[in-house]
Order: structure tokens, then sequence, then C-alpha cells
């Protein structure tokens, strides 16, 4: 079957599945509340996703000056840092990092999926576990993420119930309350947070004059994989490098407050492998924290996407998940509406990053060029323009 037939018979099973709508319109709900509290306490948000906007603009055609900056920053921090221009170099790196028959603690990460990382992980013989909540459930599944912030966003909580029942050998109860369910997957990764040999992670925005790596979680799972296992490793979309310290704070601030959030949880800053001073002032590395952090810059196709005026847009995007909940394609569909990455924005990574020109072209041609998700995006992005743009691009390209 084509991939168009296939896309086709997937996003019309998707819009006939009252469940997963039931679902949708719950959380659209309660995000659209919870994002108008956020701004509504903290409306200086406004002005600083403007700024934010402008700091993607000027920097996100020198990604690869920054990339090296971040690089020289991180080795002075006595980590290891690499730029991976393909998806396979960034593979190759990882997978000689970790070698095989290891333990793996994982966070979420877009650019993991976009990689295939956990996959081919597994296939080298590791054990891998999700550690996000939402993507422990969908990886338990064998299922693919559906929300870029809520990747279970579709999963109701008896199929949770089910899922776990067999994960853990002992039946739950399907009308267990959602704290138990949360109780029991906090119980069975606990083990694996302490025993892994690798924890990996991606990051939110990463400062290129320090090599910061900005990592924005309400779980408390990033602070483990990060800080409990003897190895970090982090997987980075060259997009996501800043200049300094400050920008990187503000595009930190911008991303939670457009993730419906006053304030996350959790924050880490990591810069370098643990290390202490407190035995006559001697810098020992390898503390409590991991002993070894190594840092992967992938540019996977974003330079080239940076170099197209209308596309590079795509590259601005905070991963903030507003967009999403403004769509009214998704709002029927969730992530069947998208590749990688969902919605109009999806088609463009489809097209340029992840090089498949058919299911680009059924995401840009699903989409309605409504234009809402750019009211809603801190970043302005205009995706009905880059849409607009994409489907001249797959029209010539087919010299119709
Ligand atoms: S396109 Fe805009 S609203 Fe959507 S995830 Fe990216 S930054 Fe957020």
């Amino acid at each position: 079957m084509s991939t168009f037939k296939d896309y086709k018979k997937e996003i019309m099973g998707a819009a006939h599945d009252d469940r997963l709508r039931l679902a949708l319109s719950r959380a659209i709900k309660s995000f659209r509340n919870n994002i108008n509290d956020a701004l509504g306490k903290f409306p200086h948000t406004i002005n600083m996703a403007e700024e934010v906007r402008e700091i993607k603009e000027k920097t996100i055609g020198e990604m690869e000056k920054l990339a090296r900056q971040a690089c020289e920053a991180i080795e002075e921090n006595k980590g290891k840092a690499y730029i991976a221009k393909t998806s396979d170099e960034a593979l190759k790196i990882i997978s000689d990092l970790v070698g095989d028959g290891k333990l793996i603690v994982k966070g979420k990460s877009m650019t993991g999926e976009e990689i295939g990382l956990r996959e081919h992980l597994e296939e080298h013989g590791n054990e891998v576990y999700e550690t996000d909540l939402g993507e422990f459930i969908i990886q338990q599944m064998g299922s693919r993420p559906m929300h870029i912030l809520s990747p279970a966003i579709h999963v109701p909580r008896e199929d949770v119930a089910r899922l776990f029942s067999k994960v853990i050998g002992q039946e739950l109860s399907l009308d267990s309350d959602i704290a138990k369910l949360v109780a029991t997957a906090r119980e069975f990764l606990r083990d694996k947070f302490f025993r892994a040999d690798i924890g990996i992670s991606g990051a939110n925005v990463v400062a290129a004059e320090t090599g910061t790596l900005f990592i924005i979680e309400n779980e408390g799972n990033i602070r483990l994989a990060t800080g409990a296992p003897p190895v970090h490793i982090a997987l980075v979309g060259m997009e996501k490098l800043v200049p300094t310290i400050s920008d990187a704070y503000k595009v930190s601030e911008v991303t939670w407050r457009y993730a419906n959030y006053t304030v996350p949880s959790y924050v880490s800053l990591v810069s370098g492998p643990s290390k202490t001073g407190d035995i006559e002032k001697v810098t020992t590395y390898g503390a409590h924290g991991p002993k070894e952090f190594h840092v992967i810059f992938l540019d996977g196709g974003r330079t080239e996407l940076a170099k197209h005026p209308i596309l590079r847009q795509a590259l601005y995007c905070l991963r903030c998940g507003g967009c999403l909940y403004e769509c009214p394609v998704f709002a029927v569909t969730a992530g069947h509406f998208g590749d990688k990455y969902f919605a109009g924005i999806g088609a463009v990574w489809a097209a340029i990053i992840s090089k498949d020109m058919e299911k680009a072209t059924s995401i840009a041609y699903t989409c309605l060029t409504c234009g809402r998700c750019k009211q809603r995006c801190p970043m302005k992005i205009d995706v009905p323009e880059m849409i607009i743009e994409l489907r001249k691009l797959i029209a010539e390209s087919d010299g119709t």
C-alpha cells in the first residue's frame, strides 16, 4: 500500500474514533484554561516571546558556529561533545559510546524519536526504558507518541490499567484511580534508574557560551535519568542552540509558559560531569552524579532548512505544543495528523528533515491553512505560509 493510502486509512480511522475525540476534547479544554491562567499571571511572557523570536531569527543561520562554541565549552567543562551531520552519524556516535548489553533509562526526546534512537539501541542488544510516564505507556504499548508533550494523550486510564497489569504481572483494577497508576510506574521505574548504566536525555535549549543544557520537566524522571547513572548522554537538535545563558533562560521561560505551566516542577541545568573540590580544593570529576557527560549536536538537515527564507521558521519552534491544542484537524485525529512532528509544521519537518516527500505531501494537503496555530504560537510561526510554499515545492518537484 502507498504511504498516502496508509495515511488516509489511519487519519480517517482516527477521525471516527469517539474515544480519541473524548480524550482530546478534555485535554484541549484543560490546556486552554491552564495557558490563560499562566499568561494572565505572568503577562510579561508575551513580550519575552517576541524577544525570543528575535534571538531565533538572528541566530538560526549561525547554528554551526554556535555548535562549535558549545562543544569547546563542554570540553572545557570536562565533558565530551560531538557534531553529527546526519542521523546515521549520531546513531553511530551513540552506539560506540553505549556498546551492547547495557541498561539505559531515557528521557523524552523528539530528536531521539526523529532518528529512531530507542529502537536502534534495542537492536544492538540494550535494554532501554522510557521514563517519561506518557512515553513509558507508549513504549509498553508498542505505539508511537500522539503529542509532543503528552505522548499518551489519546490513551484512557482503563487502557493504562490493563497495560500496567501486563507490565508488572499483577492484575490492576480497571477503575484504578490515576494516582495508583502513577505509583505503579514509579515503583517499576525507580529500580531501573538506580541500576542503569547510562541515562539519555534531550534538551529544551542550550547556551553556547557555557555549553549548558536546560531541561524542563515536571515528573522528576529527567533529574534521575541524568543524575543517577554513571554516564549521561544528551542528543540535541542544533536548532536548540542560542548564544548566551541569559538567552537560554528566556527561551525556557517562554517554552514552559506556552506549554501551559506557570512554572514547571524542575528545570535542570547541566554543563558537565559531576565534580567536587571538597578535599584540599582539588577538583575531582565523578562525585555523586555522572562521571561521564557526552553531548551530540545533530544537524540532520537543519542547516539546509535554515537557508530557506520561509521554511526556516520551522526551526524557531520551541516544542511548547500549544499549536496542537488550537488545530481543528489535530482535535479529531491527534498525532495521526503528522509524522515525527505533528500538524502543519510536521509537513515541513517530514519534507526537509526526514526527506519523506510522500508523507510531507499527505500532511501538507490535510492542513486547512486556517492559521489558528499562528495565533497561539509564541514564535508566531506562519504555518499557512510554510504550507503554501511547501505545496509549491511539491508541485514543482512533480513537474506539474
Ligand atoms: S509551532 Fe509554535 S505553538 Fe507549535 S509547538 Fe512550536 S513554538 Fe509551540
